[in-house]
């Protein structure tokens, strides 16, 4: 017997069971007083989870449709973008900005280093932009950018700043309003531990402003009807209601643990991997500064396929990793600890890829990872 649901993966992430148990209760109505009760709730719960006073959409789709909404709102042809690209998720930004006529440009930076803010600067000052498209936790390379100095840049040369925070809201702090973010785009099956379903759209007022402006042709994502909808708290048309209600719950949880906690719990959860990977002679993808604390992007030793090494690990053990996007596949696996993910996870999670290693013909002594990250562990809260 072995469990098929180990989900290591950068979503989706495991579904805390009370979560699913809030998700299996009898649908209500979507033109309720119960369900614009239960909008209302949500808004404010993630407030302080994004970082925002501002007006918060849940939209029914993935976190692309999200993003995609973003810049269909934004945007009017031919305006000029400047998207942040170091991996694929800052590609998809680009190419959606493309796809709705945007006049593109890229500022590619190598796949493992974060965003360089003077290059950035830089640019902007050579040149007039409407909107800035950054990804907080690029979740291919395992990147996770510094997004302040990027909001500060976008107030001093008035551009609109729009963030892919899919991966990191519930996981990494997040400073919307503080941070000078306009569009803050997220997604239920990451860090907030609901299945897959919602794109949650947060919106700062000048966003709101230049939305009115736009000619891009739009319907099922038109924001400012979710606005006008969310007034009543209500939806323009049929919301994933059963994911309202985990979402509701799976906010509780985050909150009960306590959102700095939760926010320590990742960083904790990530220096233990690292240090497991660094132990087991392997090589990290990024740099400690920039290390993402919500997944882990590992170098597959010289040699080995890392995909190879990814099926055996879940074909035996049940635990699942993901691979390397684009330039990376193959050569880079990711461990995931993202969302609904503790300590004994993890190690079980170590423990299964030093069997795996060992089975690729990797020289591995026992507990070798295991042990360095419970060394992290066990140094955790000491006084
Ligand atoms: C998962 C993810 C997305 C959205 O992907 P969907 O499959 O559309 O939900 C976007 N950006 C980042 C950084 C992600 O990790």
């Amino acid at each position: 017997m072995k469990q098929e649901t180990r989900l290591f993966i950068p979503g989706p992430t495991p579904v805390p069971p009370v979560v699913a148990e809030a998700m299996a209760r009898p649908l209500i109505g979507h033109r309720t007083e119960a369900f614009a009760r239960l909008y209302a709730r949500l808004e404010e719960k993630l407030r302080p989870v994004l970082g925002t006073q501002g007006d918060v959409v849940i939209l029914t789709a993935s976190g692309t449709g999200g993003m995609e909404a973003a810049v269909a709102n934004l945007l009017s042809p031919g305006d000029p973008v400047l998207a942040l690209v170091g991996g694929k998720f800052g590609e998809r930004f680009a190419e959606l900005a493309q796809a709705y006529g945007g006049a593109v440009e890229t500022l590619n930076f190598e796949w493992g280093q974060a965003v360089d803010p003077e290059m950035v600067e830089r640019r902007l000052r050579e040149k007039r932009f409407k909107v800035l498209l950054a990804t907080h936790n690029e979740t291919s390379t395992t990147v996770l950018n510094d997004l302040r100095p990027l909001g500060e840049l976008a107030r001093r040369y008035e551009v609109l700043l729009a963030v892919d925070a899919v991966s990191s809201a519930g996981g990494a702090e997040l400073r919307m309003d503080e941070w000078g973010i306009d569009v803050l785009v997220t997604a239920s099956q990451k860090a907030l531990m609901v299945p897959p379903g919602l794109a949650i759209v947060a919106l700062s007022e000048r966003a709101l402003k230049a939305m009115t402006g736009s000619r891009s042709p739009r319907y099922y994502f038109d924001l400012l009807a979710a606005c006008r909808s969310k007034q009543k708290y209500n939806t323009p048309y049929t919301p994933a209601v059963s994911l309202f209600a985990g979402l509701d719950r799976a906010l509780d949880l985050i909150f009960e643990e306590g959102l700095e906690q939760v926010y320590r719990r990742h960083q904790l959860l990530a220096r233990a991997t690292r240090a497991a990977m660094r132990a087991l002679g392997l090589r990290l993808m990024v740099a400690d500064a920039w290390a993402s604390p919500l997944v882990t992007g590992v170098w597959a030793p010289e040699g080995l396929e890392a995909d190879r090494l990814r099926k055996e690990i879940a074909s035996r053990y049940g635990v699942l990793l993901a691979g390397g996007q684009g330039p990376l596949k193959g050569k880079i696996f990711r461990l995931a600890h993202m969302g609904y993910v503790d300590e004994v996870d993890i190690l079980g999670a170590l423990g299964a890829l030093e069997l795996g290693l060992y089975r690729a013909g990797y020289p591995v002594k026992w507990g070798q990872g295991v042990a360095q990250a419970q060394a992290v562990l066990a140094e955790e809260g000491k006084a």
